[in-house]
């Protein structure tokens, strides 16, 4: 067989091999049928163990992937959900067929979406069709995955990614999916390479044995002839050669090739992501993404419980500066009861700063908790969506008066610092004009809104680039504002992790960086390749 090569979209980054594992989505059909009340009766038995089972595996995962299945949660133990079925049930259908057309018209129309991240949500809908079914034949819901394999599909479900041992190697091959599902991201999270949207997987009969995949191009070879197989070998060699060298430095501090230090934080998006973790990898905390805190109590985290994860971080950083972000939902992270319903266009509506303004019975609770955190070590604190100096005024009064409060009952509290994100051109373009104590550029967004590329919609990636001369001059700009005022200037987008844009990043005068913890090896290998 002449090997097969197939480009889609790279969703993890990385290369790996081995042998093609097709994903089996088969599930056992259920046999015996009784009357109406029986089926409800047995749909209804089907959903709570479906349901209990994704609360079970809840206890035995962290961060990502209990937030994931958290969201299964909230979508099975919607009633709404299982209306269809109950209803084709009444008019005399099988639990299972009912339950399977009702979830099947779901999942069209989510696969049918407008929205990237609706359409990057149908997985989590047919894993719960298939729980759910595997529930009223009897079957075993987990497709098993072994290993340092391929696995190749239509798409995978969360509950399969979940149920195989990525730390043995292997990859995820998609004819469709998207870089934005939750399986997505845990891969990325785990550092299994995976890519999307390869299109049809017919290989006329013949299942191809082998994979080569590549999760930085997004590029597939199956069946590779011998001399192919040989130098994609020997990419993987020098990629594992090249890890390990960055390894052996990551507790080094950062430098150029000429000899300019840079520094290098790490941004947090879950207290997981720092258990365990070596703070001399880096020079502080750039970004604390507070959203999670409020995704996990589904509304308000109280003060006190806010106050012991702050402090947490500030005392593992020891001694070492936190950035910490006040909340920043809505766009792309609502919050059910908390983000605004129905906006036509979620990105450009009531989202960050915007919300917490409208919001100051919940914004207030964050700022004390913040102030009370702060006595512990140097933490600040940064607001994100800032898009006129206003915004920046409010709330720094808000933050005067919380302190003031909290020093008045007794309570001990330090003001922080407050700064703001870059990442509304507005914000760019008049950077000076803000009394900011520093600038934090956030290049996601700041991206999507210069060049008008929304960061989720994969049609239009190719627009959605941060080493764009429009965005790397708002970038250069801000740094300028801050050399002027007299500020730190750092960069905490996904772009100071994106080892292609070091070079241009650093002409643009930034000398200070967060990534994710992950990624800061090597960062600082590709920085100390820079000259000057
Ligand atoms: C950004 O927009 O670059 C950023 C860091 O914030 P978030 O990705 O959380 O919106
Ligand atoms: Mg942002």
């Amino acid at each position: 067989m002449a090997e097969i090569h197939l480009t889609g979209r790279a969703a993890s980054s990385g290369l790996a091999i081995g042998p093609v594992t097709l994903l089996a989505t088969a599930v056992a059909r259920r046999t015996d049928v009784g009357d109406p009340a029986h089926e409800a009766a047995a749909l209804q038995a089907a959903i709570e163990a479906a349901t209990a089972e994704i609360a079970g595996l809840i206890e035995s995962v962290q961060g990502e992937a209990a937030d994931m299945l958290e969201f299964q949660v909230a979508m099975i133990e919607d009633d709404a959900l299982a209306e269809e079925a109950y209803h084709a049930i009444a008019e005399g259908a099988a639990a299972d067929q009912a339950w399977r057309a009702a979830l099947d018209a779901e999942v069209a129309g989510y696969r049918s979406a407008e929205d990237e991240y609706f359409r990057a949500r149908a997985a989590d809908l047919v894993d719960i069709r298939d729980r759910v079914l595997a529930h009223l034949s009897g079957a075993d819901p987990a497709a098993k995955i072994a290993g340092d394999s391929i696995v190749a599909g239509e798409d995978i479900t969360p509950s399969a990614f979940l149920a195989a041992d990525w730390s043995r190697g292997g990859a995820i091959v998609l004819a469709a999916g998207s870089p934005s599902s939750h399986v997505a991201m845990l891969a990325r999270a785990r550092g299994a390479p995976m890519v999307v949207g390869l299109g049809p997987l017919s290989w006329k009969g013949h299942t191809p044995a082998l994979a080569l995949v590549d999760g930085d191009t997004g590029t597939v070879i199956f069946d590779p002839e011998p001399e192919t197989r040989r130098r994609f070998e020997l990419r993987m060699a020098s990629a594992k050669a090249a890890r390990a060298a960055a390894e052996a430095v990551r507790t080094e501090p950062a430098r150029t090739a000429g000899g300019r230090p840079i520094s290098v934080l790490v941004n947090v998006a879950a207290l997981d992501d720092i258990d365990g973790l070596d703070p001399a990898i880096c020079d502080g905390v750039g970004l604390v993404r507070t959203e999670f805190l409020f995704e996990a109590s589904h509304g308000l985290p109280d003060e006190d419980t806010q106050y012991a994860v702050y402090r947490r971080i500030v005392d593992w950083a020891k001694g070492r500066p936190v950035t910490i972000r006040t909340l920043d939902a809505g766009g792309d992270k609502p919050i059910p009861g908390l983000t605004a319903d129905g906006e036509s266009n979620p990105f450009l509506g009531l989202r960050g700063i915007r919300l917490s303004l409208a919001r100051p019975q919940v914004f207030r609770v964050q700022l004390r908790a913040l102030s009370r955190a702060a006595v512990h070590g140097p933490l600040k604190v940064m607001l994100p969506m800032i898009t006129v100096p206003s915004e920046l005024d409010r709330a720094a009064s808000m933050l005067d008066a919380e302190c003031s409060a909290l020093a008045a009952k007794g309570i001990a509290c330090a003001r922080p610092p407050l700064g703001i994100m870059v990442e509304v051109p507005a914000a760019a373009l008049r950077a000076e004009d803000f009394e900011s104590a520093f600038y934090s550029i956030g290049s996601n967004d700041l991206t999507q809104y210069t060049m008008a590329a929304a960061r989720d919609v994969g049609a239009v990636a190719d627009l959605n680039d941060t080493g764009n001369p429009a965005v790397l001059s708002l970038i250069a700009r801000t740094v300028e504002a801050g050399r002027r005022r007299g500020v730190e200037v750092s960069l905490c987008g996904d772009a100071a992790a994106d080892t292609r844009l070091t070079a241009v990043l650093l002409a643009t005068g930034l000398t200070i960086f967060s990534v994710a913890p992950v990624a800061v090896a090597r960062l600082k290998a590709v920085i100390a390749t820079v000259r000057p």
